[in-house]
């Protein structure tokens, strides 16, 4: 009989097995891929190893900084910052028609081309980060509170206002069009107030370094078992079944499957609704490093249309209007710089559009969305010719790789912060638990075993 057992090897679900363990409990990871990392893993195909998922991570702070989330969740989980061997970005974009804005970690760049391109709002833009600075955004009970009506108070320009949602809602926003302004604080000040950086050789370093910590801490991680459900006596949980029809004993469930997914493994018609936001993204590898063709940010939102629309764009595949170009070459590395140059698209699609495809529709869908990203963001004709191997992933390899209803990157846009399902024994964790990208799911596992599974 497990104390707690744990659905999924995501970054929430590794973190938790770490801190339960580490407080002696009896602990299993149940994971139905054969790599952990949800779709922020890794893979190699014909004789290149590729990150999937990893942009970047947020929140980077230096060694010894205090009460940040990084160094937070470093400790719980008895790792040391130079364990995870950080390089930070070079400098960030966000590129709109007519319109530039970079920053560095840290808000000081941040201000300064703030107040180059729209002088008149850089004191409302100083305003606003104090604000976000000083939110109480962790608390686990407070209501929705529409993130686009408290930055309209400090800011008027509306195309500063949408600038500022870009990044933050391709990095964290299961919503469309706004989001709860907590989440926003979280992740305004994950992406400019702290910033990027990765670990040197990329995620599969992170993810080791788990793995690791994991098997240190003693608990056991089972790879290729997926859970068909959660078995139920009297409203509590008493364990899960496996997709194999085996059984396990357990006197608690953390799920990181997602709120909906999760109510389904209870046997229940989900009362949250499903996220609908998905994204395609592609990865090109060159025969020269980005910087020669004049590609210098670490990574650039861009938006090519009017006004931004974070949206599902319903009925087509893909729309490359907006969307982020992360170039990993373009981080500071210290001494493993990648050896090839590599540049990667990521915009929003639409997982019924890609649902109904057939092989081949679905093979010229992905050349196709991999062409537009090119033209739309102008790099085409600095990226022609220099392309030596392409792949593209779709909403179906999102939901093929998290098991998320839709391909839904962020999962439901009703977030369950307190973690709490209708059987008393049963507990989310990650994304649909609320705290988004690799940092908040980590977090997210942490939080949800101090509170509801150390007793
Ligand atoms: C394409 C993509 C790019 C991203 N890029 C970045 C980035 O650059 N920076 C960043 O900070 N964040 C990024 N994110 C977000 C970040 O990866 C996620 O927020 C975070 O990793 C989520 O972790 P999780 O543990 O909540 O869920 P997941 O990673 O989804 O893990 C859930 C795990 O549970 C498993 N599972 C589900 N159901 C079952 C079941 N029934 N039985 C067994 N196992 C099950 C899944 O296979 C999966 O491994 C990206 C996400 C995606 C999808």
């Amino acid at each position: 009989m497990y104390d707690c057992i744990i659905i999924g090897a995501g970054m929430s679900g590794l973190a938790a097995g770490i801190r339960l363990a580490h407080f002696g409990k009896k602990v299993v990871i149940l994971e139905r891929h054969a790599i952990p990392g949800g779709l922020n893993s890794h893979y190699s195909k014909d004789g290149r190893r590729f990150d999937v998922g990893l942009h970047a991570m947020t929140n980077f702070v230096p060694r010894g900084t205090k009460g940040a989330p990084l160094s937070k969740l470093l400790r719980q989980l008895r790792i040391d910052h130079n364990e995870l061997d950080l390089v930070e970005q070079g400098f960030s974009s966000i590129d709109f028609p007519g319109r530039k804005i970079r920053w560095t970690n840290g808000m000081g760049m941040m201000v300064d081309e703030v107040a180059r391109e729209f002088p008149t709002q850089v004191d409302g833009f100083r305003r606003l980060v104090a604000h976000v600075q000083g939110y109480e955004d962790t608390a686990l009970d407070a209501p929705y509170l529409s993130s686009r009506e408290v930055v309209a108070g400090f800011i008027s320009d509306p195309t500063l206002i949408d600038m500022i949602f870009c990044p933050v809602m391709y990095y964290g926003s299961a919503v469309e069009d706004d989001m709860d302004f907590s989440q926003f604080c979280i992740m305004f000040k994950a992406v400019f107030s702290e910033g990027f950086c990765r670990p040197q050789i990329g995620v599969r370093h992170l993810l080791r370094l788990l793995q690791h910590r994991v098997k240190e801490a003693g608990a056991e991680v089972k790879m290729r078992t997926g859970v068909k459900r959660i078995l139920l006596k009297d409203g509590v949980a008493t364990g899960v079944e496996l997709d194999n029809g085996e059984v396990l004993e357990g006197k608690a469930v953390l799920s990181s499957a997602g709120v909906v997914e999760t109510s389904m493994l209870l046997g229940e018609t989900p009362k949250q609704r499903p996220g609908m936001l998905s994204f395609v993204e592609t990865l090109l590898v060159l025969d020269t490093m980005p910087k020669d063709l004049g590609i210098d940010e670490t990574i650039s939102f861009y938006c090519r249309s009017e006004r931004f629309n974070y949206r599902r764009p319903a009925g087509r595949t893909v729309d490359p209007s907006s969307g982020v170009i992360c170039i990993p070459n373009n981080f500071q590395f210290r001494d493993k710089p990648l050896a090839e140059g590599i540049i990667r698209f990521t915009c929003l699609a639409d997982y019924e559009a890609w649902s109904i495809l057939n092989k081949p529709e679905y093979a010229q869908a992905k050349k196709d969305f991999i062409r537009a990203q090119m033209e739309t963001t102008g790099l085409a004709s600095k990226l022609d010719g220099h392309i030596v191997y392409e792949d593209a992933f779709s909403p179906l390899t999102v939901k093929k790789f998290t098991s998320h209803v839709n391909g839904a990157i962020y999962g439901s846009p009703d977030k369950i912060k307190d973690g709490r399902t209708t059987a008393p024994n049963v507990f989310l964790c990650g994304t649909d638990q609320g705290f988004l990208g690799i940092i908040g799911a980590l977090l997210s596992g942490i939080s949800m075993s101090n509170f509801h599974l150390m007793k």
